[in-house]
């Protein structure tokens, strides 16, 4: 278990059971430590999550087939950009494939609502960030009834299939849902709107859309009912605190990599022989 942690953070993070309406944003479930020893060790950790990650890509460069999959969902202000800039922003930019999943294109639209998905499914040796994911074709498309019932209702069996092939085919996803509280998310969109620097971030939808708080709560208590499996489990991160996600987070991609229990690459060459020969160079 890692430094200052009461529990495993995938056993104090873990959705099952859990109601979505019972959820307190402003915990830190499972850590013992406060907001600065929280930040000291988000760039501690963050230094181990880098070195398991170069293992990962060092796999993936000699034959390995394995990969990451994290995968972010969570209201606007959430914090879904933090985690992106400052978890996966602490490893190595080669080995890492970020894709954001915004309302689908034209092109998109023509496509059932995996096809963007797969397209962005993580290569061997890389860990993946989706940035929401195909998890909007049943949270934005419910609440707002995009498409008809019976369809959205087919999807979370369709997703289910799915990823049990992405992780049969030796992709490790971990599944994010990140809660704000709506004063938490009332207080960011406040600051979006009074600083100039922030408001490329603003979208006037972003307010319309805490109105629906009652149907997206119901939304994600589905996906966490009929998503959440063995081979792609979700986790549930109280975001009003940013440095407890961030590091929430870090530790949930420690674990998965850990997992994996990487060894650097055998040398396909004899070491001594290469370095008789540089000696000799
Ligand atoms: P963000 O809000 O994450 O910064 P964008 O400004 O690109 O990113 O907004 C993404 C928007 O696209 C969100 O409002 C989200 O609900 C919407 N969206 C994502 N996927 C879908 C989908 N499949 N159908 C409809 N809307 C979607």
């Amino acid at each position: 278990m890692a430094k200052h942690w009461a529990e495993p953070v995938t056993t104090a993070l873990r959705a099952d059971g859990l109601r979505v309406s019972e959820i307190d944003p402003s915990a830190t479930p499972g850590f013992t430590g406060d907001k600065q020893l929280g930040k000291q060790l988000l760039s501690e950790r963050g230094a181990v999550l880098s070195d398991l990650q170069e293992r990962l890509f060092a796999d993936g460069r000699t034959g390995g087939k394995r990969s990451v999959l994290l995968v972010l969902q969570g209201m606007d202000t959430a914090g879904k950009g933090g985690i992106v800039r400052h978890v996966i922003g602490s490893v190595d930019p080669q080995g890492v494939d970020h894709a954001s999943f915004g309302v689908p294109t034209e092109e998109e639209k023509q496509h059932d609502f995996l096809w963007r998905i797969h397209k962005r499914l993580p290569a061997h040796g890389q860990i993946g960030v989706f940035d929401r994911s195909h998890y909007e074709d049943v949270l934005v498309v419910r609440v707002h009834n995009l498409v008809p019932q019976a369809e959205w209702e087919q999807r979370y069996d369709l997703i289910n299939t799915f990823e049990r092939e992405v992780a049969d085919a030796g992709t490790t996803i971990v599944k994010v849902a990140m809660f704000v509280s709506l004063d938490e998310q009332k207080r960011r969109l406040r600051e979006r709107l009074e600083r100039p620097d922030k408001h490329w971030k603003f979208n006037p939808s972003d307010i319309t859309e805490r109105g629906y708080w009652p149907e997206y709560q119901k939304a994600y208590q589905a996906i966490l009912e009929r998503t959440n499996t063995d081979y792609a489990p979700w986790y549930v991160v109280p975001a009003d605190s940013k440095w407890y996600a961030r590091l929430a987070v870090t530790e949930l991609l420690i674990d998965a990599l850990n997992r994996l229990e990487l060894d650097w690459p055998t040398a396909d060459f004899d070491v001594d022989e290469q370095l008789r020969r540089l000696d000799e160079s």
